[in-house]
């Protein structure tokens, strides 16, 4: 009889060539005995405190926590319970390595928000194996939700992701005052590429031109999104009209660098885009919408003078 084939992992599935274990333990020879468990392939961290887990849970975001329960001031418990109330930290799985053994423990442990939970003295293969089980998990479940925020076809975040980013960045800017700038962006011409040069090479020119606008979009909290068809949004916070215009006629210059050939578009042989900015330091809790209103309309305005330029004030184009 065949030995059973394990089920190769899914393509799209990327685990961590040295996924980051956090030990927190204030026996350090415990820590010692874990680390010598997962040297080799992992990169461990270590701490013999609570505390001291938080503050390097938000500065190396551990891929997993192995976290003893009995410790002097913060316990396992209490900081397990932190570090699932806090979003930034929620999504690290915990495992509870502990002296510890009743049912009512490990209830107690499971409760405070662990996946996981192993009895003193250890088994290396069994916790290596729990930690790989995780490990895998996690990867999977962080798969399965960056999916539903990517668009399929061009890879950059689709429209869902885009509504949630514009009203984070919203309230962010607000409560710093600062300006949030918005660019809404068209494909000239796009039904006639489709037309000539047929719906396959349509869809790759999309991913071209999704690309390239990511390419140029570096900062942290910049966002390329296809907000549908063959219109994409950018979301620039901390930046002003000025440098969000800047930035517009930069793009508009790149996508027609690309030189995708057009010889059906009216506006110039090769693809081209229109683009409208908006911009605004926010200064309600509700003027997110009005935003994207204000950048459709330069982008109409774009269009009606044209196309192939960059309007921010709707009514008057700019390059
Ligand atoms: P304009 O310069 O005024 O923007 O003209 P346009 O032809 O680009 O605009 P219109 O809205 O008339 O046509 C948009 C075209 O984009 C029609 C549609 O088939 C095409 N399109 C939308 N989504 C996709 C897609 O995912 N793949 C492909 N290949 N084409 C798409
Ligand atoms: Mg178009
Ligand atoms: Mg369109």
């Amino acid at each position: 009889m065949n030995a059973p084939r394990a089920t190769p992992a899914s393509p799209l599935l990327a685990l961590p060539e040295r996924p980051r274990l956090l030990v927190v333990d204030d026996q350090p020879i415990n820590i010692r005995a874990l680390y010598q468990m997962f040297r080799t392939d992992h990169e461990v961290f270590a701490t013999t405190s609570g505390q001291q887990a938080l503050a390097i849970c938000q500065d190396v975001a551990p891929d997993l926590i192995l976290l003893d329960i009995e410790m002097p001031h913060m316990d396992g418990l209490e900081t397990c319970r932190r570090l699932k109330a806090d979003p930034a930290t929620a999504d690290i799985p915990v495992i509870f390595i502990t002296a510890q053994s009743e049912p009512a423990d490990e209830t107690r442990g499971l409760n405070a928000g662990a996946v996981d939970f192993i009895s003193k003295p250890v088994n290396p293969a069994v916790v290596r194996a729990r930690v790989k089980t995780h490990l895998t998990l996690k990867a999977q479940s962080d798969l399965l939700r960056s999916l539903v925020f990517i668009d399929g076809l061009t890879g950059v975040a689709n429209r869902r992701r885009f509504d949630e980013a514009l009203q984070v960045e919203w309230q962010r800017c607000r409560r710093n005052q600062l300006p949030l700038t918005l660019l809404m962006i068209d494909i000239d011409h796009f039904k006639h590429y489709n037309d000539r040069y047929g719906h396959p090479a349509g869809d790759a020119c999309l991913q071209r031109v999704a690309a390239c606008l990511k390419a140029r979009l570096g900062r942290a909290h910049d966002l390329v999104a296809r907000y549908g068809g063959e219109e994409f949004a950018c979301l620039m916070p901390e930046c002003d009209l000025a440098a969000g215009h800047a930035k517009a006629a930069e793009l508009r210059e790149a996508v027609m660098a690309l030189a995708i050939p057009h010889d059906r578009s009216p506006t110039a042989g090769v693809i081209t885009i229109s683009l409208g900015v908006a911009s605004r330091v926010p200064d309600g809790p509700d003027g997110a919408a009005a935003l994207v209103q204000h950048a459709d309309a330069a982008l109409y305005t774009a269009k009606h003078e044209g196309r192939n330029r960059v309007c921010d004030v709707p009514g008057e184009s700019a390059s």
